[in-house]
């Protein structure tokens, strides 16, 4: 493992516009949060250093357009290069900044590494269209980028989410402002440091801040063009101000309530652990949109299933992300471990039964969480409804199918679901009825690229990591050309 020593001596955060350092920026700490101490102090982007931002993006973004397929694709196969050199560099800062394990964020960074080639290849591939309306004359369609496109994303996967956002607007032609997580910025900072060695001035740039920072963006007047990870009031929020500054393309990858539901006859201990792999809680403590958080084991097999996640569970004692061997790390930040309490406390409170928690871990001043499965949980109850976003599980009891589709679709999100089974009618019915963008059978919590990956109701809007992802971030122009007088 790379030392954390080193990697935390040499912060030094800065927001680059068009490769020139901003000065006279306020300033805020952002906290290690395996221990509570402060880490660094993070620029705040004004109205005013956003609106630099945009203009030097606008600036760079029709030589970067011209560069076409194969230019644009031979600089970001170099900047893909360039970070697989930084990679333990950008996962330490991840390990720091964000609580989650180093050997996760590593893992985060190198399983999109292929991204800076992938992409580019394929961008030749959008197409675009003949229409065969008259044989004299020649129709056709062609995909132009927006200009500059704003992605704003969360704080559980930071460089992961920074590489993935920027990538697609880029091969597609567009300039790309990026706003990290105002509690994870660094490792974003960081790559834009690196991208500034490898790509034109002003195509790739990072601004930190909170929810003004992103309000700037959204509301900018040369962005058309807005992808935004995130959690659904803010994504509600930023659809509300796109629409009210112009008319503006808006991607939404929300929350989610994801539920995995168990079949009598699915084996009890491959399901027991895809009920903890489904958790995340060695990646990200439970901190992800997909994360499986009610589980609706058939009546059947309820004790067995419940009783071999207990033991699994017990195994995660949660502990310093930059130590090695630590199982999960702690939740981000004070206020949000806080939050997940008050969901443990709620669920208590309403009736449901505390069947395991991981060891307390004994360390002071770090955000930690142990993980919690919750037992006669039932579908009204707030943890049976609400993103908790953390290491907590409900376990639901259910004996019709019927019954079961109609909890697990009675939430208002739809991002991903899983059922558990042998039987393939069994399953092909649970594929149809479940409300989500994404659903797995016999399989929980893995994106597989290509597939494509979003949420249906308030879980978002839009689909990512296919083809067609590449095609949202350009418009389509209908050209008809008469080729006679
Ligand atoms: P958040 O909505 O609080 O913040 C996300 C980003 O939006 C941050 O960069 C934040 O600074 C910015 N922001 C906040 N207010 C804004 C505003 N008014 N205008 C513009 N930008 C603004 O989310 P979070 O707490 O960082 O992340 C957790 C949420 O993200 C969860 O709900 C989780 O499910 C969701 N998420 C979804 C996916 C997915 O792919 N569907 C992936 C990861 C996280």
């Amino acid at each position: 493992m790379i030392d954390p020593q080193d990697v935390r001596d040499r912060i030094a955060p800065r927001i680059l516009v068009a490769g020139e350092p901003v000065a006279g920026l306020r300033h805020v700490p952002t906290v290690d949060p395996s221990t509570g101490a402060p880490l660094a102090d993070v620029p705040v982007a004004d109205a005013a250093t956003v609106d630099r931002a945009v203009r030097a993006a606008a600036a760079a973004q029709p030589a970067w357009r011209d560069l076409g397929v194969p230019g644009r694709r031979r600089l970001l196969e170099a900047l893909g290069a360039a970070v697989r050199e930084h990679r333990h560099e950008l996962a330490m800062l991840d390990a720091l900044d964000g609580g989650n394990p180093f050997p996760a964020m590593l893992s985060d960074v190198e399983r999109c590494l292929h991204q800076f080639v992938t992409w580019p290849a394929v961008a030749g591939m959008t197409g675009g269209a003949t229409i065969p309306i008259d044989p004299r004359d020649l129709h056709f369609t062609e995909y132009e980028p927006f200009g500059v496109v704003a992605r704003i994303v969360a704080y559980n996967h930071p460089a992961y989410f920074a590489i993935k956002a920027m990538l697609p607007p880029l091969v597609m032609g567009n300039s790309v402002v990026l706003k990290p997580a105002e509690q994870t910025p660094l490792s974003a900072l960081r790559l834009a440091e690196i991208a500034q060695e490898v790509l034109p001035p002003g195509v790739f740039t990072v601004v930190t801040g909170g929810a003004e920072a992103g309000a700037a963006l959204v509301g900018h007047p040369l962005i058309r063009r807005i992808g935004f990870t995130g959690s659904v009031a803010t994504g509600l929020a930023i659809q509300r101000a796109a629409a009210a500054s112009a008319v503006k393309h808006v991607s939404l990858e929300l929350g989610g309530k994801n539920a995995m539901i168990v079949f009598p006859d699915a084996p009890v201990e491959a399901v027991a652990d895809a009920v903890v792999a489904g958790m995340n809680l060695d990646s990200c403590a439970g901190q992800s949109c997909g994360s499986t958080s009610r589980v609706f084991v058939h009546e059947d097999v309820h004790d067995a299933v419940v009783a071999a996640v207990e033991q699994r569970i017990a195994r995660f004692v949660p502990g310093v992300a930059y130590v090695d061997g630590t199982a999960m790390g702690p939740l981000v930040s004070a206020a949000h471990r806080d939050r997940v309490a008050g969901y443990v406390a709620a669920g208590r409170g309403e009736g449901a039964r505390i069947v395991a928690t991981g060891a307390d871990p004994g360390l002071s001043g770090g955000f930690f969480q142990p993980p919690v499965l919750f037992d006669r949980v039932e579908p009204h109850m707030r943890i049976a409804r609400e993103e908790i976003f953390g290491p907590v599980v409900s376990v639901l009891r259910w004996s019709s199918v019927d019954t079961v589709l109609a909890q697990a679709n009675a939430v208002d999100y739809g991002l991903t679901g899983a059922v558990w089974t042998n039987d393939l009618r069994q399953a092909m019915r649970v594929v149809r009825g479940l409300h989500t963008g994404y659903v797995w059978v016999n399989d929980v919590s893995r994106h597989y690229w290509g597939q494509p990956f979003g949420g249906v109701k308030d879980s978002g809007l839009g689909r990512e990591e296919t083809l067609d992802e590449l095609r949202t971030y350009a418009e389509v122009k209908a050209v008809n050309m008469r080729t006679r007088w």
